[in-house]
């Protein structure tokens, strides 16, 4: 589903370059709540941003459902970001819009009817438990809310995957855990590959079933949560 080959990434600044990620090789399959775990600078979020082709190795190979990514014209690519959703740490809602016009971007973006919209993102809302909310603006929603906001628009084109920056690290525990719930449910019922990026344990062990642990630009340790971490 998801694969990186031997991937590298350097960032270069003025005269210094910055390795963030050193020969990554990782495989996410269908199915899997994949976690990436590891401390600040670790290279996390960069590894994360290339599967959504928001950075472009600078060496190795992303490939998305048996495609190398590298191969796509950009027609094709915008048809395979289409099967990628994705969340953040601050939600990234625009605060200037309504709840719903906010879940519907993707689709306004995909010049997609007025009425299969409102369809849509009615159902959408409803999912998420945010029925009530569609008049609203962001201002005006606690950030659990705001993040069932940003669940709403990343499942909105349908993706296959769906990737997740820090998404429960501005909640406090019982929001986290109620967030955690929904991704679970997601994956469960809409058979959505998860892949969620970390500092913290608890997200972990409360919905992972993969993991891999990254240190200083590399993969030091992948397998279970049971094998890396010995507990259930
Ligand atoms: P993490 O998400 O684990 O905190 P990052 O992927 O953000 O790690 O960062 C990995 C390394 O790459 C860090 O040393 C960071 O400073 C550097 N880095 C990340 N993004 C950039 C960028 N746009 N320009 C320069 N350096 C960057
Ligand atoms: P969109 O209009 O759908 O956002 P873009 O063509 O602007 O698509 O590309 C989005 C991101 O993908 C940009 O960061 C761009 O640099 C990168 N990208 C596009 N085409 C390629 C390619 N052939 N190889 C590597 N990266 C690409």
């Amino acid at each position: 589903m998801i694969e990186l080959k031997n991937i590298h990434k350097s960032y270069t600044r003025k005269n210094t370059t910055v390795e963030a990620l050193k020969g990554i090789n990782l495989k996410v399959n269908k199915g899997d709540i994949f976690g990436v775990i590891g401390y600040s600078g670790a290279g996390k979020s960069t590894l994360i941003r290339l599967v959504n082709y928001l950075e472009i190795p600078t060496k190795g190979e992303v490939i998305v459902n048996g495609q190398s990514l590298a191969n796509f014209n950009k027609k094709e690519l915008r048809e395979t970001k289409k099967q990628i959703g994705m969340i953040f740490q601050h939600f990234n809602l625009l605060e200037s819009k309504k709840i719903f016009d906010n879940v519907a971007i993707p689709l306004v973006l995909q010049k997609k009817g007025k009425q299969e919209i409102k369809k849509r993102v009615t159902e959408l809302l409803d999912f998420v438990g945010l029925s009530d909310k569609s008049n609203s603006y962001p201002s005006e929603l606690s950030g659990g809310q705001k993040q069932r906001v940003g669940i709403a628009r990343a499942l909105a084109s349908n993706p296959s995957i769906l990737l997740c920056d820090e998404a429960t690290s501005a909640l406090d525990p019982e929001t986290t855990q109620s967030i955690l719930q929904l991704l679970k449910k997601i994956n469960a019922e809409y058979n959505i590959t998860i892949m969620i990026i970390t500092h913290e344990m608890a997200v972990i062990q409360e919905i992972c079933n993969k993991v891999a642990v990254m240190e200083k630009g590399k993969i030091i340790e992948v397998g279970t949560v049971l094998e890396v971490f010995g507990k259930p």
